[in-house]
C-alpha cells in the first residue's frame, strides 16, 4: 500500500460559492459575492449588469480560522 508522508495541506478546496457573473455573452467577468459592496454590481470589464449565481471556486482560507494554534513547549 502506498503511503505518503506528505499531507495535501495546501490542496485548494473548491466549493460552490455565490458569485456575481456578467450577463453579457462572451464576457467572463465575475466577482465573489462576498467582495461585492453594491447590491447589484456591474461588470468591471464591460459595465453590463451582473446576475447572481454560484460557481465552484477555490475557498479562501487563512486568517481568522484559528487553525494555527499549535502549542510548542
Ligand atoms: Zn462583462
Amino acid at each position: 500500500m502506498y503511503y505518503s508522508r506528505k499531507k495535501p495541506m495546501s490542496e485548494p478546496v473548491h466549493e460552490m460559492t455565490p458569485i456575481w457573473a456578467c450577463t453579457k455573452e462572451g464576457c467572463n467577468g465575475w466577482m465573489r459575492e462576498n467582495y461585492t459592496l453594491q447590491e447589484t454590481p456591474t461588470c468591471s470589464q464591460c459595465q453590463s449588469p451582473m446576475a447572481r449565481t454560484t460557481r465552484e471556486i477555490p475557498v479562501l482560507t487563512g486568517s481568522g480560522f484559528g487553525l494555527k494554534t499549535e502549542t510548542k513547549k
